[in-house]
């Protein structure tokens, strides 16, 4: 079972699991997730599909469960930060009954946001964070701060098998054109020929991490051992600013757009780069897809939904 199923990485997830040959159940409310992003997987007899908010209690039967519903856009978890909010403390709750009940494995979602703006110039999962609790990021990072405690609480109180992994900045093919983060907006932006929007100086870094090696990642999380819990980071060491990125895509896209600069948003981190010794010693796992060979593969879904867009 994949909750946020319809999502960017959701969908990729279900993707993989029904080749792997799982029986797949998504459930998703479509609040930032769509029905084409799972289009290619409504026929497949093994998979299916509810309409469902994980606020509410569900009742069905699985053996593992990726809970990965909640917005990940700052433009959309910001929109309704009560509902974010909800979604990581209800929606935990909700969903590790669930695993509770049938006695399942679940594998929580969390972020590098639980890191705040770090202080350590690379972050490891021993980092504890610094996270502003009353920001306009708080309903996101404080949400899954609280869904890591709850992760954590079940697994003690209850043994349940929980398993937490922090996921870094992630980008592909299905991303929403108007999520306003910085790969999506980057690329429709160089494509449309407008300008690129660099907020602040642009000396921010991050580090981003193609979707397939990320979901592999996820797989790999979810077949270890019921003492594994984590959390364990996911992400793509390859570190760079957000400058850089800007002149990348425009160089990839052969675009003649011009970088402009706007406001730096509050509470906008500094930094962020995984430390990924932990995934490599307990799941022999690391990205394998270059930040190029990404970025070619993504500006080409671009440029197809672009091109769909308009002729409808
Ligand atoms: P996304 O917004 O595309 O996917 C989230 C999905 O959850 C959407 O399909 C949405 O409709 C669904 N959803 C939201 N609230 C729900 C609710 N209450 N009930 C049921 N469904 C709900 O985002 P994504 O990038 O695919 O992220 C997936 C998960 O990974 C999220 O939990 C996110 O916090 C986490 N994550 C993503 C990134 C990243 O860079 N993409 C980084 C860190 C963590
Ligand atoms: N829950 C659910 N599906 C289940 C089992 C539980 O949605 O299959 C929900 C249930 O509504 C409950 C929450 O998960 O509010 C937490 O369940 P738990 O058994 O941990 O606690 P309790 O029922 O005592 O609140
Ligand atoms: N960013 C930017 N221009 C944009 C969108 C984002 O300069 O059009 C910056 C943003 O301020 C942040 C970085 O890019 O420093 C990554 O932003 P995103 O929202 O993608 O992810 P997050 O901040 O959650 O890592």
């Amino acid at each position: 079972m994949v909750t946020g199923g319809a999502g960017f990485i959701g969908s990729h997830l279900c993707e993989r699991l029904l080749a792997d040959g799982h029986e797949v159940l998504a459930v998703d409310n479509y609040y930032t997730g769509t029905r084409p992003n799972i289009r290619g997987l409504l026929e497949h007899p093994m998979f299916e599909v509810m309409r469902h908010d994980i606020t509410m209690p569900l009742y069905v039967e699985t053996d593992l469960i990726f809970n990965l519903a909640c917005p990940a856009s700052p433009v959309y978890y910001q929109r309704d930060p009560v509902q974010t909010l909800k979604t990581s403390v209800h929606g935990s709750i909700n969903m590790l009954g669930l695993a509770k009940r049938v006695g399942a494995t679940i594998v929580q979602a969390s972020t590098s946001e639980v890191y705040g703006d770090p202080e350590p110039v690379v972050q490891d999962e021993t980092y504890w964070g610094r996270v502003n609790p009353i920001g306009i990021r708080s309903c996101y990072d404080e949400g899954k701060r609280a869904a890591e405690t709850l992760f954590s609480d079940y697994r003690r109180q209850h043994g349940t098998d929980t398993k937490i992994v922090r996921i870094f900045n992630t980008y592909g093919p299905r991303m929403r054109p108007d999520d306003g983060r910085v790969v999506s907006n980057f690329i429709m932006q160089a494509l449309r020929g407008e300008d690129i929007t660099i907020y602040g100086d642009g000396a921010q870094s991050r580090a981003f991490c193609f979707v397939d090696d990320l979901v592999e990642g996820l797989l790999r999380m979810s077949d270890t051992p019921r003492d594994v819990s984590g959390p364990v980071n996911l992400g793509n060491p390859a570190e760079l600013t957000i400058r850089d990125l800007a002149t990348k895509i425009i160089t990839l896209t052969g675009s003649s757009s011009k970088l402009v600069a706007e406001p730096l948003p509050e509470d906008d981190p500094r930094q962020r780069c995984p430390d990924i010794t932990k995934a490599k010693d307990l799941l022999d796992w690391e990205p394998t897809v270059p930040l190029e060979q990404g970025l070619v593969r993504t500006i080409a879904y671009f440029e197809e939904s672009l091109a769909a867009s308009t002729a409808s």
